[in-house]
C-alpha cells in the first residue's frame, strides 16, 4: 500500500519504519528540513530497544508531495494539524482515506474542512515513540491502536487498513466507539500531562500528592459533561480509577509526559489548547462551567510565554 505519514516527528517515524518494514511503499512528510535532509542523506536512525540500524525511506517538505498515497497517517502536534492540511492539499487524491492518530480533541472538525467526510479515520494509540534528534528514533515498549472510520458505509476498508497495520505489528483494532476511546485518553492527558507540567513532576510523584484524588475527579467531570454533548458518556469514577493505576512506576509512574517533555525539556508549546482548552472553549459554547480546565490552561499558557522566549 502506498502510504504518507504526514507529521513525522517520533510518533510518525515509528509508523512509517513498522510499515516499511512490512513491505509497504512509505514516504515521510515533514516540515522540519533538517530532519527530512538528515533521513534522506544517512536514512532515518532506529533506535530499538538499544540497538541501532539505518533505515531507506524516501522523506519530504509538505510542498514537495506530489504523488497521491491511498492512506495518509497524519502524526503532526494538533497545533500543526491544520497548517499541515492545507499545505498537503495536493496528495488528498478522492479515494485517499485519512488516519488522525493524533492525542487531542476536535481533529475530526479541522480534517473534515479539507477532507471528504467519507475517506476519514479517526484513531487513538498506546504506542509511544521519542526523538533523540533529527532523524534519530527511539522505540521502546509495545502497543496498539483503535480505529473507526467517519462514514458508517466504509466500515471494510476501515477494518482493511487495520489489517494492514496489524501485518506490520503495529497491533491495530477495528472499534464500534473510538470517539469514547479518544475522550478517555483525552482526560488522562487532561489530568496527567497539564499537571505534571504545572507542577514539574512525573507521575508517580504527582499521585503522591493530597490534592491528586479530588484534582482529577475535578478536571474529568468537566471533561465528562463537555463530552455528554457529544453524545459520549464517560463515568468520572471509572475514568479516575483507570488514572489512578498508571501511577505505580512498574506502569507509567516514573514517566514525565509529554506535555512535560515538549515545554519544560525541550521549551515547545504544548497541545493544551486541543485537550484542556478544548474542554474550557466547548464549555463556554455549550454553556458549561469548567473552572478547572479554564484555569489549567491559562496557567499551561502563562508557563509557555516563561518558558519559551
Ligand atoms: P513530535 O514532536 O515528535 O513531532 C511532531 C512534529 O514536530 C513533527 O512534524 C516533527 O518533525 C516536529 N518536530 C519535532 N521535534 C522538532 C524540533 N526539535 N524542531 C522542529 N520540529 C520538530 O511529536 P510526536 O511525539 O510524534 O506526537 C505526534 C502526535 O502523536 C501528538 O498529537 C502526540 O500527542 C501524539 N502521541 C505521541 C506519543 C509519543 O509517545 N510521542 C504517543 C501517543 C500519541
Amino acid at each position: 500500500m502506498k502510504i504518507a505519514i504526514v507529521g513525522a516527528g517520533a510518533m510518525g517515524s515509528r509508523y512509517g519504519y513498522m510499515l516499511h518494514k512490512a513491505g509497504n511503499k512509505v514516504t515521510l512528510i515533514d516540515a522540519w528540513k533538517q530532519h527530512v535532509d538528515i533521513i534522506n542523506k544517512e536514512g532515518l536512525t532506529v533506535e530499538e530497544n538499544g540497538a541501532l540500524s539505518k533505515v531507506k525511506i524516501p522523506a519530504m517538505l509538505p510542498e514537495d508531495a506530489k504523488e497521491v498515497p491511498d492512506l495518509i497517517i497524519l502524526f503532526t502536534k494538533s497545533m500543526g494539524l491544520e497548517p499541515m492540511l492545507k499545505s498537503i492539499k495536493n496528495i488528498l487524491g478522492k479515494n485517499t482515506r485519512v488516519l488522525c492518530l493524533l492525542n487531542g480533541l476536535g481533529h475530526n472538525e479541522t480534517i473534515a474542512k479539507y477532507v471528504d467526510r467519507k475517506n476519514i479515520l479517526m484513531g487513538v494509540t498506546l504506542w509511544t515513540a521519542g526523538l533523540a534528534g533529527p532523524g534519530h528514533v527511539v522505540l521502546t515498549g509495545d502497543g496498539s491502536l483503535e480505529v473507526q472510520n467517519n462514514d458508517p458505509s466504509m466500515k471494510v476498508e476501515a477494518k482493511e487498513i487495520c489489517s494492514i497495520l496489524s501485518q506490520a505489528g503495529l497491533n491495530a483494532h477495528y472499534s464500534e466507539d473510538v470517539l469514547f476511546s479518544i475522550w478517555r485518553k483525552a482526560c488522562v492527558n487532561g489530568t496527567l500531562n497539564s499537571s505534571c507540567t504545572i507542577l514539574d513532576c512525573n507521575i508517580k510523584e504527582f499521585g503522591e500528592l493530597k490534592e491528586a484524588p479530588q484534582l482529577i475527579r475535578n478536571i474529568i467531570k468537566e471533561f465528562a459533561e463537555v463530552a455528554a454533548k457529544y453524545g459520549v458518556k464517560l463515568n468520572v469514577e471509572e475514568v479516575a480509577e483507570g488514572i489512578e493505576k498508571i501511577y505505580d512506576p512498574s506502569q507509567a509512574g516514573a514517566h514525565y509526559p509529554s506535555m512535560h517533555q515538549d515545554l519544560i525539556q525541550n521549551h515547545r508549546l504544548t497541545e493544551i489548547d486541543y485537550i484542556n482548552g478544548y474542554v474550557s472553549r466547548k464549555g463556554k459554547e455549550f454553556n458549561i462551567n469548567t473552572p478547572y480546565n479554564d484555569l489549567i490552561t491559562d496557567i499551561v499558557h502563562a508557563k509557555e510565554q516563561l518558558i519559551i522566549k
